[in-house]
C-alpha cells in the first residue's frame, strides 16, 4: 500500500519528468500515456559499495563485442536499489554479495541491440523491442549474479551473463548442483524483495511497480544523482 500511496504522491512531479523526456526523445521511442512517477535514479555502489560492478556494457565484453556505455555505473529507481541493499544484505550472511552487471539502460542502446540481434533470437526475447521498451529503460529492471565473499570472484552459474541460450532459463535443470543451488538462492532473495526473475534470463529480474516509470533515455553521463520523490515507496 505503501508503494501505491507514495506513486500518488509523486505524479505531480512525475507529469513533469515525462514532458522533460519527450522533448529529446529520438524518433521512434514508444509514446505511453502517462502519468508517470518522476525518475529518482540513483547509483547503486553510492548506496552499498559492497555490491559489485561488472559493467560488461561499458567494455567489449558483451554480446555486442563493443563498448556501448560511456561509463561503467549501474543505477537504480531508488526503491529498487534500497530493495537491492536489502538483498544484498541478507546474502552477506551466507556468504555471497551481489554482483552488477547492469541497471537502468537509455532506450538508445535497447534499440542498438535490437539492430544488431538475430531475427531468430529476438523471437527467443534475449534483447527487447524498442517499439516497446525494456523494463531496463524505466530503471526498473537488474541484470546481476552473485561474488563469493571469501574471495571476491563471481560464482559459477548455469549459464554465463547473457549466454543466449536453454541453459539461461532459470528453470534450466543442468549444470552443477551447487550452480542451480546459487540461482535458486539469488532468485529467491531477490523474490523476497519484490523482484520477479526473467523466465528467460535467471540473471533479469524487474521490479515491482515498474509500469510506473517512463521509457527514458539520459545517457548515464547526465544523470546527477539523487533527485527528489519519496522514498516511502522503499518499504
Ligand atoms: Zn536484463
Amino acid at each position: 500500500m505503501r508503494a501505491v500511496r507514495s506513486w500518488k504522491r509523486g505524479l505531480a512531479a512525475a507529469s513533469v519528468a515525462v514532458f522533460a523526456a519527450c522533448a529529446t526523445a529520438p524518433s521512434g521511442r514508444p509514446k505511453e500515456r502517462g502519468p508517470f512517477l518522476a525518475a529518482d535514479l540513483v547509483e547503486i555502489v553510492k548506496l552499498d559499495p559492497t555490491i559489485h560492478l561488472d559493467v560488461r556494457y561499458a567494455t567489449s565484453n558483451n554480446f555486442t563485442g563493443r563498448p556501448v556505455y560511456g561509463q561503467a555505473r549501474a543505477f537504480l529507481q531508488r526503491p529498487a536499489a534500497d530493495a537491492l541493499v536489502r538483498v544484498n544484505r541478507s546474502l552477506r550472511e551466507k556468504g555471497y554479495g551481489l554482483l552488477v552487471f547492469d541497471g537502468y539502460r537509455p532506450w538508445s542502446v535497447t534499440k542498438l541491440f535490437w539492430e544488431i540481434t538475430a531475427p531468430d533470437k529476438r523471437e527467443k526475447g534475449f534483447v527487447a523491442d524498442p517499439a516497446k521498451g525494456s523494463k531496463h529503460n524505466r530503471g526498473a529492471a537488474v541484470d546481476l549474479s552473485m561474488y563469493d565473499l571469501s574471495t571476491g570472484r563471481e560464482v559459477a552459474m548455469p549459464s554465463t551473463y547473457d549466454e543466449f541460450s536453454d541453459r539461461a532459463s532459470p528453470d534450466y535443470k543442468g549444470g552443477t548442483d551447487d550452480e542451480r543451488a546459487r540461482r535458486d538462492l539469488l532468485r529467491a532473495e531477490m523474490e523476497k524483495e519484490g523482484f520477479t526473475v526473467d523466465p528467460g534470463e535467471w540473471w533479469h529480474f524487474n521490479y515491482r511497480g515498474w509500469e510506473h516509470y517512463p521509457i527514458l533515455d539520459i545517457p548515464f553521463e547526465k544523470i546527477r544523482g539523487q533527485t527528489t520523490v519519496s522514498r516511502n515507496s522503499a518499504a
